[in-house]
């Protein structure tokens, strides 16, 4: 278990970052949640996982846009044994109307906050003398779909993001990997369908069946439930020769 561990989730107050929060926190560890906001709702969740767990957990606001927040929401965990880099957002449209702005947000919220977090967090680690990295990429981390280039080529980035970690953590107990989920049915795949509607022209189940999950196989959504025991997993002494490399959770997506 993680008992002892101090596990930081960055956006986690909803979606994927939320379930993979609750499953390290399930398993034990000091669990540090996290997005741009700071309401009462976000300290309220927080509360409420504690609750429902047992484990000590808190909520740090953090806009992750900003380098100098991601480095100061790991400062301010004080400690931080699991490093997840989850925070991520989306935005759809052809490259010649994609906007110069969305671009850069999506670069800095989806790559660039993962490098200050790790830069900060894998001294941690090192002191502490064990440590997992674990990025939440995608399946457009490693195959590429039209619309969404921003977001592709951040991906991609984290994926490499991540090998280089390993590699300058190679012969410590600290490993840094990538889990690649497909489809899992969020509030960020929830604002993609009427983008999708309206570009292909669909109604909402086929723009699901034929679109959405067009390219998964299983034709079934993934739970974020399962992404948190996929980082749960990479946290176990079972993982540790598992380092630099990717994991899909995307039923099949792939394979194809
Ligand atoms: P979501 O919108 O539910 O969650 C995104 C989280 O990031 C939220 O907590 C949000 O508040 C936070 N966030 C956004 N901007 C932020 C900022 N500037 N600073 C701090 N936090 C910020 O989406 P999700 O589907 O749960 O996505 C989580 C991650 O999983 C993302 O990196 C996403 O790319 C990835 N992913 C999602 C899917 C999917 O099907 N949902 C598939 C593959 C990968």
């Amino acid at each position: 278990d993680l008992k002892g561990r101090t596990a930081v989730v960055t956006g986690s107050n909803s979606g994927i970052g939320l379930g993979i929060a609750r499953v390290l926190a399930g398993a034990g560890a000091r669990t540090v949640l996290n997005s741009y906001t700071d309401d009462e709702a976000d300290h309220a969740l927080a509360a409420r996982i504690a609750e429902e767990t047992g484990a000590e957990v808190r909520y740090v606001a953090a806009d992750l846009s900003n380098g100098g927040e991601a480095r100061r929401l790991i400062e301010e965990a004080g400690e931080c044994h699991v490093l997840v880099n989850n925070a991520g957002i989306q935005h759809v449209a052809a490259i010649e109307d994609f906007p110069p702005g969305r671009w850069d947000a999506i670069l800095a919220v989806n790559l660039s906050s993962a490098f200050h977090t790790a830069a900060v967090a894998v001294p941690m680690m090192r002191r502490a003398g064990w440590g997992r990295v674990v990025n939440v990429a995608s399946a457009h981390g490693l195959t590429a779909s039209p619309y969404k280039s921003a977001y592709v080529a951040a991906k991609h980035g984290i994926v490499g993001l991540s090998k280089v970690v390993a590699l300058e953590t190679a012969e410590e107990p600290i490993t840094a990997n990538a889990v690649c989920p497909g489809y899992v049915m969020t509030p960020l795949v929830e604002k993609q369908i009427p983008d999708t509607m309206e570009k292909y022209g669909m109604d909402r189940e086929t723009a699901i069946r034929e679109v959405l999950l067009q390219r998964q196989p299983s034709k079934a959504f993934a739970t974020a439930e399962q992404i948190g025991q996929t980082v749960l997993f990479l946290c176990s002494d079972a993982a540790s020769q598992i380092t630099g490399t990717t994991i899909s959770v995307d039923g099949g997506w792939t394979a194809l």
